[in-house]
C-alpha cells in the first residue's frame, strides 16, 4: 500500500487530540492528496458528500503490539482484548474516523506555505471534527453512508456513550492572549472542545485534580497551559491559565 495523501492538522501533537473524531467539531485538517491521486478525477462528486471515511496509519505509535491493551475508558488499569478496541497500538496500525467534508480545493494553493504536490498542481480536501495527528498519512478514502454505515440500536460494550464533557474556564491572561489572535473564536471553541474531554493521560486523571500541575496541550501553533481542580460537588473544571 502507498499513502494517498497526507494529513495537515490543527493538532500538532498527539497529546491532546480527542479519542474519536467528532468530539471537538472545530478541529480542522487539510488532507493532500499525494501524486498519482492528486487528480481531480479522484475527488469528482466528493463534494456531495457531507462526511468521508478516512482510513490512515497511525504512523506516530510504536510498531510492537500486544493482544491486551488498557483503554482510557476503563481508567487506564483495565485490559481489554486489542480487536475489542480502538488502541494506536495494533497490528498495522490502521485507523479509521468519519470526518466532515467542509470544502474540495483543487489547483495551486493560496495559502502561505501551502504544500504543492505533482503534476496536478494538488487536491486539497478541507476536513473538519477529525481527530488525525499532523503528518499523518492517509491509505484511503470513502464517502459516509448514514444509511448503512451508521447502526443506532448497535451494542457499545464498555463505551455505551460519549465521554462526559467537564467545565472550562479561561483565566484573566489567556483571555488578553486569546483577544489579540485573529481566529479567537474559533481557537477558543477548540481549546474548549479538547479541554471538555480531560486529555490528561487517565492514571492522572484520578490523582492530580488539585489545580496544582500544569499540563500543555498544542493546538494549531499555540501552547494551552491548563490545571485541573474538582469542585465541591465532585465534578472536574479545566482552567486554562495561558495561551502561548
Ligand atoms: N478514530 C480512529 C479509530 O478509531 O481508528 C482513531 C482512534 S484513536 C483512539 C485516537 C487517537 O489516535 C488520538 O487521540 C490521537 O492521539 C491518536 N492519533 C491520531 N493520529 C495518529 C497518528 N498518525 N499516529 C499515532 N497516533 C495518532
Amino acid at each position: 500500500m502507498q499513502p494517498v495523501g497526507i494529513i495537515e492538522s490543527c493538532y500538532p501533537d498527539k497529546f491532546g487530540i480527542p479519542r474519536q473524531p467528532g468530539l471537538a467539531r472545530h478541529a480542522t485538517a487539510i488532507l493532500h492528496l499525494l501524486p498519482p491521486f492528486d487528480d481531480p478525477d479522484c475527488v469528482r462528486d466528493i463534494d456531495g458528500f457531507s462526511h468521508l471515511w478516512i482510513h490512515f496509519l497511525f504512523h506516530a505509535s510504536p510498531t510492537r503490539w500486544t493482544p491486551l491493551i488498557r483503554p482510557p475508558r476503563l481508567g487506564g488499569n483495565a485490559r481489554t482484548g486489542v480487536f475489542a478496541s480502538r488502541s494506536t497500538h495494533r497490528p498495522n496500525r490502521l485507523g479509521q474516523s468519519v470526518v466532515e467534508l467542509a470544502g474540495v480545493e483543487t489547483g495551486a494553493s493560496d495559502r502561505p506555505g501551502g504544500r504543492q504536490t505533482g503534476r496536478h498542481s494538488g487536491v486539497r480536501l478541507l476536513l473538519r471534527g477529525h481527530d488525525l495527528l499532523d503528518g499523518t498519512p492517509v491509505m484511503d478514502i470513502k464517502p459516509y453512508l448514514p444509511w448503512v454505515d451508521a447502526v443506532p440500536q448497535a451494542r457499545a460494550g464498555y463505551a455505551p456513550a460519549p465521554p462526559p464533557r467537564h467545565a472550562v474556564m479561561f483565566s484573566d491572561e489567556a483571555e488578553q492572549q486569546l483577544e489579540q489572535r485573529s481566529d479567537s473564536a474559533t481557537l477558543r471553541a477548540l481549546i474548549e472542545e479538547v479541554l471538555a474531554q480531560d486529555p490528561r493521560p487517565a492514571y492522572h486523571a484520578a490523582k492530580t485534580a488539585d489545580g496544582k500541575r500544569q499540563y500543555g496541550v498544542q493546538l494549531v501553533d499555540v501552547d494551552v497551559r491548563f490545571t485541573a481542580y474538582t469542585q465541591p460537588d465532585g465534578s472536574l473544571t479545566m482552567q486554562v491559565a495561558a495561551i502561548v
